[in-house]
C-alpha cells in the first residue's frame, strides 16, 4: 500500500455506515457486483431492504409463527450447523427429532406411539406429500396383490389447501375435490360416499380449512367409511390434514375423536411452524403404526456413516427448528400449549363479537374452538352498503401495516368473498383491539368518501395462503 493512501483507508475505516463509499451509489440488483465490500455495509444495506417487507407480527393472513421467544432465538443460532440428514454427525439432534415424533403419536393417541414411524418435514406441504404417497402405494400394492390395475388411482377431499392439488398433479393422482354448495362450505360424508370407489387410495378432510377455518368432521366421514365397509368391502383409509388443527384439537377439544382414536385414521400431518408454536420450517407426518408406512418408501443410506432409514423429499436440511419444537414441548408441555391456544381462542371470540356489533359484518367462523382454530371469517351483509368492497377495506387497512386479506371462496361459491383474520401466539387482545379501531375508522372513511369503482378479486393487492 502505497504511504500516501494509508490516511485516505483510515478515514474510510472510520467513515459513518450511511455517509460510506459502498453506500453512496444504489447496489446493483440481477448482477453479481464486481467488488467486495464491508461486510457491515452489506449488511447494512440487506437489513434496510428488509424493511420494506411486511411486519410479520401484523399480518393476520398467516397461520405461522411470527413470535418467537429468546430461547427458541439462541437455539435457532446453535442449531445453524446441524444438518438433520446427518444423524451420524448429529445423533443428539436426530433422537430428539424421533422423540418428537413419539410425543406427537401420543399426542395423537397411536394405540402403539412407541413404536411407530413419522418424520419431520419443511412443512405440512412436504408431510401431505409423503401421506399422499403412502396412500398411493399402499392403495398399489393391495390392487396389484388382487391383480387389478393400478392406473386411475384417486383422491378425495373437501376445499383443500393447494399442495394437495400439487399432490395430485406432482405423482399423478385424480383429486376429486367436493365443491362447495350454497350453504355448505365443507365436506360431508354423503359428498364422500358419492365419489368413493376401487380407485380410491384414501380420504383427506382438514381440520382448519384454509378458507373458513372450520374443522371438517373427521369421525363423520370415518363412520359413513365404516358403512361403506359393511356394505360393499371397499376398505377406504383417511390421512388428516392437521396442518393448524392437529396441534389444537388435542388441547383445546380433547373430547373430539378426529385423530388415531378412530382406526381409519391411518397418518396425520401438522405444521410445527403454524400453531405448534415452532419457527418457520418445520413440519411433521406420523402414521398410526410402522405397518401404515410402506416399506418401498423408506431408503437406506449408509454413506453418511452408520446405517439410517430415510423417507422424506428433502436430503439436506436445517436442524434448528425440530430442536425449537422439542424445546416448546418441554417448556410448556400440555398445561402451557392449553393456555396459550385458548388465549387465541379468547381474543378471536372477542374479534368476532365486536366485529358482529359493528353491524355490516356477518361473521361465517366466530372461533369457536369446538368447530375450528382460533380465528375469525366474515363477509358483508347484503344490505351492508359501507361504500367499499372487503377489497377496498383489506386494502385502507394495510396502510397501517395490517395485513387482514379478503379473498373469494373457492369452487362453486366465488361469489362469497371473505375476509379472515388469523389469531396466533403473541396477537394479543390489546393488538385487536387497536385493529378494531383502525377497521371502524377505515369504514368512516368510506361512508363519507364511498368508493366509485370498488376493487375487485383481480385488482386487489392483498393474498392469501
Ligand atoms: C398451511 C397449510 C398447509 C401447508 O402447510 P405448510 O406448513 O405451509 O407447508 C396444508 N394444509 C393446511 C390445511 C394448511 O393450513
Amino acid at each position: 500500500m502505497a504511504l500516501h493512501s494509508r490516511e485516505d483507508i483510515r478515514s474510510e475505516l472510520e467513515d459513518d455506515i450511511y455517509a460510506s463509499r459502498d453506500l453512496s451509489v444504489a447496489v446493483p440488483k440481477y448482477r453479481l457486483p464486481d467488488d467486495e465490500q464491508n461486510r457491515e455495509h452489506a449488511y447494512s444495506i440487506v437489513h434496510d431492504e428488509l424493511m420494506l417487507d411486511g411486519n410479520s407480527r401484523q399480518n393476520l393472513a398467516t397461520f405461522c409463527q411470527t413470535w418467537l421467544d429468546d430461547e427458541v432465538h439462541r437455539l435457532m443460532n446453535e442449531c445453524i450447523d446441524k444438518n438433520m440428514i446427518d444423524k451420524d454427525e448429529y445423533p443428539q439432534s436426530a433422537e430428539i427429532e424421533a422423540r418428537c415424533v413419539h410425543i406427537l403419536a401420543d399426542l395423537w393417541n397411536a394405540p402403539d406411539a412407541i413404536n411407530t414411524m413419522g418424520t419431520s418435514t419443511t412443512g405440512s406441504s412436504e408431510a401431505a406429500m409423503l401421506g399422499g404417497l403412502a396412500l398411493k402405494f399402499a392403495w398399489r400394492n393391495r390392487r396389484e396383490a388382487q391383480g387389478k390395475p393400478v392406473d386411475k388411482p384417486n383422491m378425495i377431499c373437501g376445499p383443500v389447501q393447494i399442495c394437495w392439488h400439487k399432490f395430485a398433479r406432482y405423482f399423478d393422482v385424480e383429486l376429486r375435490e367436493i365443491p362447495m354448495e350454497n350453504g355448505r362450505l365443507l365436506m360431508s360424508p354423503e359428498e364422500v360416499l358419492k365419489r368413493v370407489d376401487e380407485n380410491t387410495i384414501g380420504v383427506v378432510p382438514t381440520l382448519g380449512v384454509t378458507f373458513t377455518c372450520q374443522y371438517e368432521d373427521v369421525k363423520a366421514i370415518s363412520d359413513a367409511l365404516d358403512r361403506l365397509q359393511d356394505e360393499t368391502g371397499l376398505d377406504v383409509p383417511i390421512h388428516v390434514d392437521g396442518a393448524s388443527g392437529a396441534f389444537l384439537a388435542p388441547f383445546c377439544q380433547p373430547e373430539m375423536e378426529w385423530d388415531f382414536r378412530l382406526p381409519r385414521v391411518k397418518s396425520i400431518n401438522a405444521s410445527g411452524h403454524k400453531f405448534g408454536l415452532a419457527p418457520l420450517g418445520v413440519g411433521w407426518i406420523v402414521w398410526r403404526g410402522a405397518a401404515d408406512l410402506p416399506e418401498d418408501l423408506i431408503f437406506n443410506v449408509n454413506y453418511l456413516g452408520g446405517n439410517m432409514p430415510t423417507f422424506a423429499l428433502n436430503f439436506s436440511r436445517p436442524g434448528g427448528q425440530i430442536v425449537a419444537q422439542y424445546y416448546n414441548f418441554l417448556r410448556l408441555g400440555r398445561e402451557g400449549y392449553t393456555k396459550v391456544q385458548s388465549a387465541c381462542y379468547d381474543t378471536a371470540e372477542f374479534l368476532a363479537a365486536e366485529l358482529a356489533k359493528m353491524g355490516p359484518f356477518r361473521i361465517i367462523y366466530d372461533g369457536d374452538r369446538t368447530k375450528g382454530i382460533p380465528a375469525v371469517a366474515w363477509t358483508l351483509n347484503d344490505d351492508a352498503n359501507i361504500g367499499c368492497s372487503l377489497y377496498d377495506l383489506a386494502d385502507k387497512l394495510r396502510a397501517r401495516g395490517w395485513q387482514v386479506p379478503a379473498y373469494s371462496m373457492p369452487a362453486h361459491r366465488e361469489d362469497l368473498v371473505v375476509q379472515r383474520a388469523l389469531i396466533r401466539h403473541g396477537v394479543s387482545r390489546d393488538l385487536i383491539s387497536l385493529l378494531l379501531e383502525d377497521i371502524e375508522r377505515a369504514l368512516d372513511h368510506f361512508r363519507s368518501h364511498p368508493v366509485a369503482n370498488p376493487l375487485g378479486a383481480d385488482e386487489a393487492t392483498s393474498y392469501h395462503h
